[in-house]
């Protein structure tokens, strides 16, 4: 007998399993159903596509059965099963990244949600919530060799070699107190109605049914086998049949979510390509949304077959959060799966599936102001991503994309903005980089708010790169159509519409200040300008029209877009504010020079900019109050 060590993590993920997960304890029974039934899915694939598989016979199904006295309970499949070594690193390593993310999280958690654990994908693990002892059982189709991995959850597990009849895996819990439960009928029978009624194989419950006799007296039992799953291919079903209860029952049998959808779309297509696809958006962003090594949640069937739920190219990178099935009659059922991206059946498929998601989507912000809000505060962002990555339905995503504003609380559509545009403004003015509040009280929105114009409010990080897709905004009614031109207000020429230029007695006064200004800021910024746009504040900068604004260049720097010279702001000041118009009547080049430092560093540090000298600003700043 070998013993080896659980990989670390498994170890503290074990740990947590068996001390702190105690709520809903049941989905450990789903976990192994699932993963009896992947296991299916997987040999039934090879069986159809793989010469080496056809001489199986294959009938597939998961057993269930349970010895009260003996306090275990067993699920078994027949499906493509393990050898030793597949043992050992599907049950005593974790990979992906999610699974530190996981244990973070449920560290950090109070409450410690093991409803988490199925999305987390160490499904196998949360039986050690039910069992103190497990032993897995395997045998590798196309192998003759059986092995048994035992372990207690700890620190290690043995695994042996072993005796099976068929390819497959048999799990065998032995129970704790508290798991002594499940070993009931109407316990398990109860559970796999819940969550796994649809899975698309048989499940049998082995139970034994008591005997009586004529007088009602008990005469002994008698050992059944009852299957206990509905299993039709749910999705093939038609609509009309179905009842919400049933959608979102399979819903949680695929995504492991533990919540009902927000939303499901079921779409039958007869014609040129026949196929089914149902797809479901969550109520809450899957945990792994931003990880580069997300999970897919889209699976691939061919005739009701399954043939992968692991390819991100059956949806857009954007649309990652989607759950559901695609169906096709028309793919060959040994479709490799490596050759599936350039599938032309395959692509006509996600394309329309998109323009369904995006269609229903759009109904829903008609029509369901709740789930709308549900839906932007939860995939506002993926949707961005959209616009940048999908040209071809960039003006559908335009018009669901949400940002802030400065007239109103809440999200906004570019339709809205347009809606109270004043009759004769030519731009969509935006103000970018920093966090709300922060652009929000810019100094640069002043005279905006002054002439009652709203600005878009870009807050969060892939603003910046989604405006410079965006670049214009189209409005189509019949045969009219409306363009705007999307403008930064952080940007020399976005101010045109602010008011006339300051006139030439007011430029000529401030052509000495203007030029003191400059020679004491030197190539610290690329002009200093009279400002049209200030109503209180003495200063703010913007980037010259053709330069990228400073927060993007900040950005594509994070990003490590190799070599981003640094921007060079446009200073300008209102003639207006005392500061400024102190400097008329001063030669004392060190009060010049502190008053344009100062000038020039409030208006980054209001921009959200961090200072290279801050302790320069701070001696200046000082100087200058010091001074009567
Ligand atoms: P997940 O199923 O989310 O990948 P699990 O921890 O539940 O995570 O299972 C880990 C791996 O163990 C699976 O990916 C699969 O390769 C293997 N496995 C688990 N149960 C079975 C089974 N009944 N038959 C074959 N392989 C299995």
């Amino acid at each position: 007998m070998a013993q080896r060590q659980f990989q670390t993590e498994v170890s503290r993920l074990l740990h947590l399993i068996i001390h702190s997960l105690y709520s809903n304890r049941e989905v450990f029974l789903r976990e192994l159903v699932s993963n009896a039934s992947d296991a299916l899915d997987k040999l039934k694939y090879l069986c159809v596509a793989d010469e080496a598989y056809k001489g199986i016979s294959f009938e597939p199904r998961i057993d269930i059965s349970f010895d009260k006295d003996a306090k275990t309970l067993t699920v078994s499949d027949n499906g493509i099963g393990m050898n030793g070594e597949e043992l050992a690193d599907s049950l005593g390593t974790i990979a992906g990244s999610g699974t530190r993310a996981f244990l973070e999280k449920l560290e950090a958690d109070a409450k410690k949600d093991s409803n988490l654990i199925g999305q987390f994908g160490v499904g196998f693990y949360s039986a050690f919530m039910a069992a103190d002892r497990i032993e897995v059982t395997s045998r590798r189709a196309n192998e003759e060799a059986a092995w048994k991995w035992t372990s207690d959850g700890k620190e290690t597990y043995d695994i042996e070699s072993a005796a099976r009849d068929t390819q497959g895996t048999t799990v065998l819990l032995h129970l704790t107190e508290e798991g002594l439960e499940y070993a009931n009928r109407w316990t398990i029978e109860d559970i796999i109605k819940r969550y796994s009624n649809h899975v698309a194989f048989p499940i049998y419950l082995t139970f034994d049914e008591k005997e009586w006799d004529d007088k009602g007296k008990e005469k002994g039992s008698k050992t059944k086998t009852e299957r206990i799953n509905s299993g039709a291919a749910l999705w093939r079903r038609p609509k009309a049949e179905l009842k919400p209860e049933e959608y979102n029952e399979f819903y949680r049998q695929i995504s492991r979510d533990s919540d009902d959808p927000l939303l499901y779309i079921h779409t039958k297509a007869e014609g040129a390509l026949e196929y089914t696809t149902l797809f479901y958006i969550p109520k809450k962003a899957p945990f792994d949304m931003f990880h580069a090594d997300y999970r897919p949640g889209v699976k691939l069937y061919v005739k009701r077959v399954f043939i992968t739920d692991d390819d991100k190219e059956l949806m857009p990178v954007w649309l990652r959060f989607v759950r559901g099935v695609i169906d096709s009659e028309d793919l060959p059922l040994n479709v490799s799966r490596e050759i599936l991206q350039q599938n032309k059946i395959l692509v006509n498929i996600k394309n329309a599936s998109v323009k369904k998601i995006l269609v229903e989507l759009k109904t829903i912000s008609e029509n369901d102001k709740e789930k709308w809000n549900i839906f932007v505060s939860e995939f506002n962002r993926p949707l961005k991503e959209g616009l940048y990555s999908d040209w071809a339905n960039r003006e559908a995503i335009m018009e669901l994309v949400r940002f802030k504003s400065s007239a109103v609380d809440g999200w906004i559509s570019l339709a809205e903005y347009a809606a109270r545009m004043k009759a004769d403004q030519k731009y969509i003015y935006y103000i970018s980089g920093g966090d709300e509040k922060t652009l929000k009280s810019s100094p640069l929105l002043e005279a905006y708010r002054a002439k009652d114009i709203e600005v878009l409010i870009m807050n969060e990080e892939i603003d910046e790169l989604v405006v410079s897709q965006i670049g214009r905004y189209k409005q189509t009614a019949g045969d009219l159509s409306k363009e705007w031109e999307l403008k930064a207000v952080n940007r020399s020429g976005s101010d045109e519409e602010l008011g006339e230029k300051p006139d030439s007695k007011t430029e000529d006064d401030a052509k000495p200040i203007i030029e003191k200004i400059k020679n004491a800021l030197g190539e610290r910024v690329k002009d200093v300008r009279l400002s049209r746009r200030l109503q209180d504040s003495p200063s703010c900068i913007v980037a010259d029209e053709n330069d990228p604004s400073l927060q993007m260049a900040q950005l594509l720097k994070v990003m490590g877009q190799g070599n981003i010279p640094d921007v060079i702001p446009v200073l300008e000041v209102n003639p207006a504010h005392a500061l400024v118009a102190g400097l008329k009547d001063t030669e004392d080049a060190l009060v010049i020079a502190d008053t344009a430092g100062v000038l020039l560093d409030q208006a980054l540090l209001v921009e959200g900019v961090k200072l290279k000298d801050p302790a320069d600003f701070v001696k200046r700043l000082n100087r200058l109050l010091a001074r009567k």
